[in-house]
């Protein structure tokens, strides 16, 4: 007998029928024997609701109070799967966060959980019942309603999985599992198996909306066995483990993740010496501002170019600083794009094998694609393209890192 946290997501909690199948699928794992603990979303497009109405009041709305309006979708949803499942003959208890007691730090709207009470959870299970827990919201010391910034439910999901020492987390959702790239962008993409928790913050990072990131970052550093499938499709879904084991059929790559949210900026000419970096970045993180990529090339005439990528929604606002900066530093120019995008291979086997990147450069050199930036970890190899093509790229990378899958017959 296993104990397993499942969390379900918005679209599967989206309506009462939705629950009703939901409540089908808790009542069949329960029947096999298994520990129960859910933890629901609040029905899709709900948190958004609620947020929009908030804002019909203010503009910025008072942390606190933010709080506790968008806690309250979850508890509907809480309630309405325990309701569903004791019509189904299934003892069933729902609780919000503040009565599990998730303890969580006071940083309304992004809070982090700090621990959790699972006396009464643990009581609930030995007395057979379900136990349905609200996802994305806490309680902080002085009981003040928290929530765990938006996707957060996944989150809870596997705290309770690490506090409760569950045999697995299973989040339920509306895509079958991981894929090694966005299946709208390459039909060939492939469900994985197996993904390990590093290739797997690479990829949400990079922008497969899978899971939270800090939900991953979680599980891998409490060892929580985590596993997405989908919520009405049978299947075993994607693994996202710590083992890397090395096999043969182990492909190097894993993944191909893309990102079109990206701009980038270059201050031509400015002079090579000690901390411009820190000039021309200080400013920028100091308006708030995250960079991603960074590039300094080599001097000629003692003046180099800088360049550096940021988020599309802060080109504005980063252009400005640099051009202040620019005219301090007397640099030669600020010039931008903003018709990038960034292409990441993603994989635990680029640690033990050689030209994992020219295999990378080969692959785009075929298709005359331009590579603007270039930037490596451990695991990651990204490039910065012009954004027109960027869905050849990921095709080509797909195919040249033998991703794709075997074409079916008829096709
Ligand atoms: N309902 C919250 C949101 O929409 C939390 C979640 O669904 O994970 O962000
Ligand atoms: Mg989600």
């Amino acid at each position: 007998m296993a104990l397993i946290v499942q969390k379900f997501g918005g679209t599967s909690v989206g309506t009462v029928e939705r629950i009703e199948q939901v409540a089908d699928k808790v009542k069949k794992f329960r029947e096999a024997g298994d520990d129960l603990v859910v933890v629901l979303s609040a029905m899709s497009g709900e948190t958004n609701r609620l947020i929009d109405l908030a804002k019909q009041i203010s503009d910025q709305p008072v942390p606190r109070e933010l709080d506790v309006i968008v806690s309250t979708g979850e508890q509907v949803t809480i309630a309405l799967l325990a309701m569903a499942l004791m019509k189904r003959g299934v003892p069933a208890v729902s609780y919000t966060g503040n009565q599990v007691r998730i303890l969580t730090d006071s940083a309304h709207n992004k809070a982090r959980i700090l621990q959790i009470d699972d006396q009464k959870i643990r009581g609930d299970l030995k007395a057979g019942k379900v136990v349905v827990v609200a996802g994305f919201q806490g309680v902080d010391e002085q009981g003040n309603i928290t929530t765990l910034g938006r996707g957060g439910s996944d989150t809870t999901g596997v705290a309770l999985a690490a506090a409760l020492k569950a045999d697995e987390c299973q989040i339920y959702t509306d895509v079958d599992g991981v894929y090694t790239t966005d299946p709208r962008v390459v039909s060939q993409a492939q469900r994985l198996d197996k993904i390990t928790f590093e290739e797997m913050l690479e990829m949400a990072s990079l922008g497969s909306k899978v899971l939270q990131i800090r939900a991953v970052e979680f599980a891998g550093k409490y060892s929580v066995p985590l596993r997405v499938l989908h919520s009405f499709q049978e299947g075993p879904g994607t693994l996202i483990t710590i083992d890397e084991e090395e096999s043969m059929e182990q492909p190097i790559i894993s993944g191909i993740a893309f990102n079109r949210d990206e701009a980038k900026l270059t201050i031509r000419g400015v002079p090579d010496t000690p901390g411009v970096a820190f000039k021309i970045l200080g400013p920028i993180s100091a308006a708030n501002i995250e960079v991603d990529m960074i590039v300094q090339n080599v001097s000629h005439d003692n003046t180099t170019d800088f360049t550096f990528t940021v988020h599309r929604n802060d080109y504005d606002k980063a252009h400005k600083v640099l051009a202040t900066t620019a005219q301090e530093l007397n640099a030669r120019e600020v010039v931008g794009d903003t018709n990038i995008a960034k292409v990441s291979i993603v994989g635990v086997g680029m640690r033990s094998h050689a030209g994992v990147a020219s295999r990378m450069f080969e692959a785009l050199a075929k298709e005359s694609i331009n590579i603007q930036m270039i930037s490596t970890s451990e695991i990651k190899v990204s490039v910065v393209i012009e954004e027109k093509y960027l869905e050849l790229a990921v095709r080509a990378l797909h195919t040249a890192f033998e991703l794709d899958a075997p074409a079916r017959q008829g096709e």
